[in-house]
């Protein structure tokens, strides 16, 4: 049975996009079946899959708004394995039309319930708010991978975010897992960045991957290529921490 994994923080710039994408790719070369699912309106998650949005006739908000089948969104990618949900900036609507619908917190889940066993596992791009959408995939997900970028205030809004957690867990959820955090964009050059790793460990302790994401120049030119670092340069520094990242993910069940 697949495992669902919402990567969410609703701060934006933190990494999320990049490693839904990567981790996505990196799970399906090293043989997982994968469906990256994009819920965030720039729809960055899609086109960095290289899936052009100016060609996408049904996305995500169809699926969430409209009850289309998710079945008829899905997309393959350049990578073997590797599958798309996409969204367009339709989906900018979504958050206020699903206000007043019918059980809008579960609708992912009830969407994604029809095929998870068809996927090793489902990645779901959080958009950067705790609005519908994101409770939207943590009501529908596992467990919650939250980025966590190596820089002053890392740990500031990340209250927010576990209470958010804590009450998708209480009232939505029983099952929801805090997977763990990921520190991204380590500059190894500053004391900056080890400082904020000491602190974020003392914080969530064994709640933090092994696996730590530099700065790599490689992970933020691979989008505007729409490819994933894995396919843009296999032999870079980004391909191979999401390598590490993807075999922990594997490791950890
Ligand atoms: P989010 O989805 O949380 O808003 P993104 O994944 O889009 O964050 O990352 C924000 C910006 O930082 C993007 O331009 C991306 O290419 C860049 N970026 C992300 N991770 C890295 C990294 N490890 N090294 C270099 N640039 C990165
Ligand atoms: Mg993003």
């Amino acid at each position: 049975m697949g495992k669902i994994i919402s990567i969410a923080n609703q701060k934006g710039g933190v990494g999320k996009t990049t490693t839904s994408v990567n981790l996505g790719a990196c799970l399906a070369y090293i043989g997982k079946k994968v469906l990256l699912v994009d819920i965030d309106p720039q729809g960055n998650a899609t086109s960095g899959a290289g899936i052009d949005k100016g060609e996408v006739q049904q996305c995500i908000y169809d699926v969430l708004v409209d009850d289309v089948d998710i079945k008829d969104v899905i997309k393959p990618t350049e990578v073997e394995r590797l599958y798309s949900v996409p969204a367009t900036i339709q989906l900018a609507g979504a958050e206020i039309e699903l206000v007043p619908t019918i059980s809008r917190e579960v609708r992912l889940k009830r969407a994604l319930e029809t095929i998870k066993e068809e996927y090793d596992f489902i990645i779901i791009d959080c958009p950067p708010s705790l609005g519908l959408l994101t409770i939207n995939a943590l009501t529908a997900s596992d467990a919650v991978l939250i980025p966590v970028q190596c820089e002053y205030y890392a740990l500031e809004g990340l209250s927010q975010l576990l209470n958010t957690v804590r009450l998708v867990q209480k009232h939505l959820n029983h099952d929801l897992m805090i997977d763990g955090v990921l520190l991204t964009m380590l500059d190894a050059r500053t004391n900056l960045g080890i400082q904020v790793i000491d602190e974020v460990k003392k914080y969530f302790q064994d709640k933090v991957y092994r696996t730590i994401i530099p700065r790599n120049v490689r992970l933020s030119e691979a989008p505007s290529h729409g490819e994933p670092i894995i396919i843009y340069d296999s032999k870079s520094r980004g391909a191979e921490v999401y390598l590490d990242l993807a075999k922990e993910v594997v490791v950890n069940g």
